[in-house]
């Protein structure tokens, strides 16, 4: 290899990985690294959210074991107050009928106490009467007095009831509180790791860019075309692809001063380099691999940098303009062929 094209080669290096670098990551950080620093992070946050799932889950069922405990509370509280109910109605009855009998009694026996044992054939069967009476009236009110003892029991029972359920509330509150705590933490977690999921993803675009950039820089040293050409030199373009006073010119002429560079019109390798005193001059050709080829003329010999099998990068320099050869004028003489035969250069430039 030439120094100058070493040179030129290590330049384009430089340019290259410059290049690479500036779009795909402009941070300065390496993807690759990043993104095992972001998966390390994500396996912690899954472990983190694991944990707080467990303790969630955990902490449900406290609070459900709690509610459940209340809520038994609560029915047995109803059912107490369904019982007091049905007992208030039956002891308001009760209590009706013993102050009814009460009423009959004093108008039967009370009022008509003397009338009575006058009217008795004897002071043993006014006895036996008025025991009789006082017998029911014990009777109905020991009914009654148990009712009211029910009624007592069963507010007893009630207000236990309810003193449990009352004790059972902070318990229950906290148990809440917590639940709802550990909640948040939770979606917090599950929100970074969102997050991180988010970032691998743009991570892995990130790489997945570079290493395209990667590829189509390998396949510009690989000797292969892109299929699309650039200009080979800046200048005018002073005679087109066609019949020029009867004979075929097989490209186009670009005119411009001696020394202006040439450049490679696609990445490609060099196919062939060649003098050609009474035409062409110094000429250059290159393969690209893609069925085209482009020859550049007229150079001399001492511009040309290039040499056969040399693999060069599109828009690399290869020669610079010359007068060499049949030439009327310092131009470049360029040519594309497509699958061995020239086609008009025009057609593949921008
Ligand atoms: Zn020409």
């Amino acid at each position: 290899m030439k120094r100058e094209l070493l040179v030129g080669v290590l330049a384009v290096s430089l340019a290259f990985s410059t290049w690479v670098a500036e779009p795909a990551f402009a941070t300065g950080t390496n993807p690759e690294k990043k993104l095992k620093e972001i998966q390390q992070d994500k396996k912690k946050a899954k472990t983190d959210l694991n944990k707080t799932q467990a303790e969630l889950n955990e902490k449900k069922k406290k609070l459900q074991a709690l509610e459940e405990q209340v809520g038994k509370l609560d029915e047995q509280i109803a059912s107490h107050t369904k019982k007091l109910l049905d007992n208030q109605k039956l002891l308001e009855k009760q209590d009706k009928q013993f102050k009814e009998t009460l009423v009959r009694m004093y108008q039967k026996n009370e009022l008509d106490y003397t009338a009575q044992l006058l009217a008795s054939d004897s002071f043993s069967e006014f006895l036996t009467r008025y025991e009789t009476l006082r017998v029911i009236l014990k009777r109905e009110r020991a009914i009654l007095e148990g009712y009211i003892e029910t009624k007592n029991k069963i507010e007893k029972e009630k207000a236990a009831v309810e003193a449990k359920k009352e004790k059972q509330a902070p318990i229950l509150k906290a148990a809440q509180k917590e639940y709802q705590s550990i909640k948040s933490v939770l979606a917090k977690q599950t929100n970074n790791l969102e997050k991180l999921e988010h970032q691998e993803e743009l991570t892995k675009e990130a790489i997945e860019e570079k290493n395209r950039l990667v590829r189509e820089a390998n396949g510009m040293y690989s000797g292969r075309g892109t299929g699309v050409l650039q200009w080979p030199a800046n200048g005018k373009v002073t005679s087109g692809y066609g019949w020029r006073s009867g004979r075929m010119h097989e490209g186009i002429d670009v005119a411009n001063s001696i020394g202006t560079p040439i450049y490679a019109a696609d990445s490609g390798t060099v196919s062939l380099t060649k003098s050609n005193p009474g035409g062409y001059g110094y000429y250059v050709v290159i393969n690209h691999g893609n069925g085209l080829s482009t020859l550049y003329a007229h150079m001399y010999r001492s511009t040309v940098t290039v040499s056969v099998g040399d693999k060069v990068r599109k828009g690399q320099r290869i020669a610079s303009i010359g007068n060499n050869g049949r030439s009327s004028g310092p131009h470049l003489h360029f040519e594309v062929h497509k699958n061995g035969n020239p086609v008009d250069p025009m057609k593949y430039l921008p």
